[in-house]
């Protein structure tokens, strides 16, 4: 494709990273009609890695737009039982979060494989082709009517915007600051750059069902610096043991861990009781695969530059504790795709059925229009995502002890907290997540809490979100 004939092209996204936010996104523009490619550095869509994902209903209400919620439902049974245990494995609080959940939107929390998620999202595509897998991504290049970008094989693919779906390490954020330096000096500073922050790891594995973990539970065990996380389901144990660093490291600093940090971070661990009857030796000598992640933390300040856009972890990331990332990642894929549609030329939306682009020549949505719409994308996401990574960092120093006051709050005022407000206000958030504007809302479950599209609704719900936030962080902010 020559760059100087890019006028006559047909609009085409370039989606780099076939994971949670670009397989959600390949699904969206297929909806749409939108001429794309979804490039992918690995040659397997869904590798054996990694252990448990889990949905929350605000997930799985744009997962059933696209027509996925059934294989969901058919591969994991939702939570039952959110047990919170102290380092003796005692219990210390039998939350019924799950049981509110459930009431509150009419269906629950789904623990899926990994794996078997990725899979999920990728059979549901109804075309597979815009998906090109074992095309590593090595440079983007700005232009002022389009964008290019090279891959490892030496092709070159051409398009209007670039979509960086392409997770924690993202190249096209790195390209994106490389162009704003460029372009538009002064604007991204070294300060965000290192507010990409690095504080924990996790020991990550799965063993196949052990009654003794329960077949629908949610076991935290808190300990000095560091917890096992433990979701059961009837087949399958999706455990994590989160250590909290004593030396945090920013970008661009990266580790990699191999077998032997494997086997060093179990060995630290093999003692500590993750129930009152059962010791984490007992569970780790049950693994069918181990790995360890570094777990980052951020909400960038700056969410797209010219033609490029992040969304999913390359934007953001939180700690996994709550089980939002990947449902944050779906969330910002449809709120950025109900902005790009309304951008688009009325005649694009008509057409959009042809998806051989030839009746598009010439209506595809200015540079300035896509602007407002990534613009409009990151002011409805930013602030949500701002307070979920500070929610969830809390949690997590609540969980590992991380002061004497968090020791306090996990072992004393969270059992004391009304299991009922808490899932409420939790559900708030849940309520308030968006959906896809430009396709149909049927079949889908409602409870207690109704979904909430309305923006005036929305603000109030957000409030009563920082409600959670400033009742738990007023003693950890002392
Ligand atoms: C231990 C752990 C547990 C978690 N549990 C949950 C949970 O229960 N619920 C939940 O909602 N979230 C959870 N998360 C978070 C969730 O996994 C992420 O938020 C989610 O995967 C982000 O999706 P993504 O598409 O942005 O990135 P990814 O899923 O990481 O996908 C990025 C893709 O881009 C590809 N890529 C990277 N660079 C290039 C390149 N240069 N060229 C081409 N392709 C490239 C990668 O190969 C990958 O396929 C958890 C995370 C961790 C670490």
């Amino acid at each position: 494709m020559s760059p100087i004939t890019r006028a006559e092209h047909p609009f085409r996204i370039i989606v780099v990273g076939a994971g949670v936010a670009g397989l959600t996104a390949s699904h969206c523009l297929q909806k749409l009609g939108i001429d794309h490619v979804v490039l992918e550095k690995q040659a397997d869509i869904a590798p054996p890695l990694g252990a448990g994902i889990s949905m929350w209903p605000h997930g799985l209400r744009i997962l059933n737009q696209l027509g996925c919620l059934q294989d969901i439902e058919k591969s994991a049974v939702s939570l039952n039982r959110f047990l919170c245990r102290g380092p003796d494995g005692r219990l210390i609080h039998d939350n019924a979060l799950y049981t509110h959940v459930q009431e509150n939107h009419g269906i629950g929390f789904f623990p899926l494989e990994r794996q078997n998620f990725l899979q999920i999202l990728y059979d549901s595509l109804p075309n597979k082709s815009p998906v090109r897998t074992g095309r590593a991504v090595e440079d983007v290049e700005q232009f002022s009517d389009r964008v290019e970008v090279r891959l490892s094989t030496g092709e070159i693919e051409v398009g209007d915007m670039v979509l960086g779906c392409d997770g924690v390490h993202s190249l096209v954020r790195s390209a994106m600051w490389d162009y704003a330096t460029r372009t538009s000096p002064g604007l991204v500073q070294a300060k965000e750059k290192t507010s990409l922050k690095t504080s924990w790891k996790t020991l990550i594995f799965i063993t196949p069902g052990i009654p003794a973990l329960g077949e629908r539970d949610l076991t935290v065990t808190y300990n000095d610096g560091f917890t096992f996380l433990v979701t059961s389901q009837p087949d399958a144990v999706y455990f994590f043991v989160i250590f909290r660093r004593e030396k945090p490291f920013t970008w661009p600093k990266r580790e990699h861990h191999t077998e032997a940090d494997v086997e060093k971070l179990a060995a630290q661990v093999l003692d500590k009781p993750v129930t009152d009857q059962l010791l984490f030796s007992e569970v780790w000598k049950r693994r069918t695969r181990a790995s360890v992640v570094s777990l980052e933390e951020y909400v960038l300040e700056h969410w797209h530059h010219g033609r490029i856009v992040l969304a999913g972890d390359a934007v953001h990331k939180v700690h996994p504790n709550m089980g939002l990332g990947g449902n944050s990642a779906i969330e910002g894929i449809a709120s950025l795709m109900n902005h790009i549609h309304r951008v688009l030329p009325p005649e694009l939306k008509q057409i959009r059925t042809r998806l051989d682009g030839s009746s598009m020549r010439n209506h595809k949505p200015s540079g300035t229009a896509l602007n407002m719409a990534f613009a409009a994308y990151q002011k409805e996401r930013q602030h949500r995502m701002r307070e979920l990574m500070d929610l969830s960092t809390m949690v997590a120093k609540m969980h590992t002890y991380a002061t004497p006051l968090h020791r306090f709050m996990a072992n004393w005022m969270m059992p004391l907290l009304d299991d009922r407000r808490f899932a409420n206000r939790v559900g708030s958030y849940i309520a308030t997540a968006p959906k896809l504007d430009f396709l149909p809302d049927v079949d889908f479950a409602c409870g207690r809490l109704p979904w909430t599209s309305n923006t005036d609704e929305k603000e109030e719900e957000e409030v009563l979100f920082d409600g959670i936030l400033a009742e738990k962080s007023v003693a950890v902010s002392a």
